[in-house]
Formats: structure tokens, sequence, C-alpha cells
């Protein structure tokens, strides 16, 4: 088709629908900000790790971006990519689970709403777990629970520090109890890699709610949220309904828990990595080895966590 032509189609189009333009917007070349409605060219938004550039406002990313912006290029290594979800219950609302599974498989490439494995962050090894929201709102069911549950003991056996990148609309409904006893589990693991006096720190991005605010995001020595990110147990309106009190408008966000002493530190997307980076190296076990890369390494503008809430780490340090 000539270009010509191209336009004369164009204008037989007639006006673009404000629908048709937002999804061009979605598909295309630029992506509108939800925080303060500027057009960026999505090269410049990528190349800022997602972050607006003009407003700060933080874009969900998933978990393949995510991974790209967290470890060194090339030393990412997954595990147990073959585990597969279950229907115990033959669950059935609108649609039957295994369905909802299967459509959700082929559209997002994943098995289930995590993706766990090994890679380094600034040359430093680390396990590393990221929860997926595209996947049934990044539910935890048996998939979930058990893919971080030996993540963790990888992490115990080997001695390594745990990071969790949390995104998740709570326990998975469709498999009952058996999500559930995943928050159990996964809080059992992470005891024993606590007696090991190992690091886990959770990074809490939006949003991180129900049972996984209710075990494993809440149990980290040290809690790093992203900026505005939604941390909550209970949805607003059934706190508001409880308690039959009308609650702050900056409720269960990062900055609010960080107040109030639920998070350690907000950590901004630009600069999560070199954080990370940082508690890592500040809480490798004493070696000469160790201490020498420690001098090496750390320089003095890195220490700006001074800001980062009332807690200590705990079970790391002592
Ligand atoms: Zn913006």
């Amino acid at each position: 088709m000539s270009l010509f032509d191209w336009f004369a189609n164009r204008k037989k189009l007639g006006p673009i629908s404000k629908e048709r333009q937002e999804r061009e917007i979605a598909d295309g070349l630029w992506k509108k900000c939800e925080s303060c409605g500027v057009l960026t060219y999505i090269k410049d938004l990528q190349a800022n790790q997602m972050v607006c550039l003009e407003c700060g406002h933080h874009h969900r990313i998933f978990s393949h971006e995510r991974i790209r912006q967290l470890i060194d290029a090339d030393t990412w290594q997954a595990f147990d990519d073959h585990i597969n979800p279950k229907d115990p219950l033959r669950f059935r609302d609108r649609k039957a689970y295994s369905d909802r599974l299967r459509d959700m498989q082929a559209k997002t490439q994943l098995k289930d709403a995590v993706q766990t494995g090994m890679g380094q962050i600034e040359g430093l090894p680390v396990v590393l777990g990221v929860m997926d929201f595209r996947f049934m709102g990044g539910s935890m069911g048996s998939v979930v629970g058990e893919k971080l549950t030996r993540l963790i003991e990888y992490g115990t056996q080997n001695k390594l520090p745990v990071v969790i990148v949390c995104s998740s609309g709570g326990a998975r409904m469709q498999e009952g109890m058996l999500s559930l006893m995943q928050m159990a589990k996964i809080s059992g693991a992470l005891e024993r890699h606590r007696q090991a006096r190992l690091l886990y720190v959770p990074v809490l991005s939006h949003p991180t709610t129900g049972g996984v605010t209710a075990s494993f995001a809440m149990l980290g020595d040290i809690i790093l949220a992203e900026p505005k990110a939604t941390i909550a147990f209970a949805g607003r309106r059934v706190v508001e309904q409880t308690l039959r009190e009308k609650l702050p408008d900056d409720f269960q966000t990062a900055e609010y828990l960080l107040n109030h002493g639920f998070v350690d530190v907000i950590a901004p997307r630009t600069q999560l990595k070199k954080m990370l980076a940082q508690l890592i190296r500040l809480h490798q076990p004493y070696s000469p080895k160790n201490y020498q890369a420690n001098s090496d390494q750390v320089n003095p503008e890195r220490h700006s966590l001074s800001n980062s809430g009332s807690r200590t780490s705990i079970g790391t340090s002592s």
C-alpha cells in the first residue's frame, strides 16, 4: 500500500475514536502516564525503567522486565520452570479454573504467577523470586507457594540472600485451603533461612495485598517498597466498615506504612538494584575476602539509607 492510499484509508475511517486512540497509545510507541497524563516515547520510558520522566509515576512492570532490570546480564538461571498448576477442587465460577489457567498460560507464557531463579546483582549472587501480576492478579496458589519455598530452601542450603519482588492480589481462592497453607509453608522456609543468619529482602510493588502481605511480604529483615505502592491485607472498604471510621487518604500506601514502621525504605525503581546490592554487601558474612571487597566497593555517598525508618535489620546482623 502506498503512503497516499494509507492516508486516504485513514481519512475514510473518520475521526479516531477515543477508545481507538487509547489503544494505539497502549500498543504503540507512546505511553500515557496514568498519573500526570503526559505522553512519553516508550523507549525513553523503558530506558528509565518504566518510571515517568515527568512525575515519577511507577508504571506497572512484569516479571521478565523486572528480572532484566535487577539481574546482571547473562547471569539469570531459572528454577522449577516445569511446575504446573493443578485444579484439585475442579473449581468453577463464570469459567472453569482449568480453562482460566490455560488461557493465562497462553497469554503470559508463564506456568503460574511467579518466576524464580538465581543470578547476580552487581556481581553478588542472589536467589530472586518475582511475582507476575498479569497471571490471575499475581494470586498465590500451590505453584507460587512451592516455587518460592524451593527458592528459599535453595538460598538456605547455599547460604545466599533471598530477594522476592511481591505483586499480588492475595491467595488464589480457586485452590481453597491449598492456597492458604502456602502462607505457612513459605513462612516456615523463611524462618529456617533466618535461623541460618541469612538476609531476606522483600520488595513490595504495586499492589501487594491479602495473603502475601500477611506472610512473606512482611517477614523481611529489611522491607523495601516502591513509591506509592498499595500495600494492604484487607481492602480499604472492608477495614472502614469494620472499624466504622473514615480512613486517611494515603492509608495503605507505601509511604503510610513507612511512617508507621511496617516498611523500612521507599525504593524508587531506578535505584532499586543499587540499594539491593548495597544491602547484600553490608550483610555478607564476615570473611577477610568480603571485608576487602566491602572496603573497595562501598563508597560513602552510597550510604543513603538513613531515611529508612526506625527498624533495624534483625536476624542477620546480631
Ligand atoms: Zn507522569
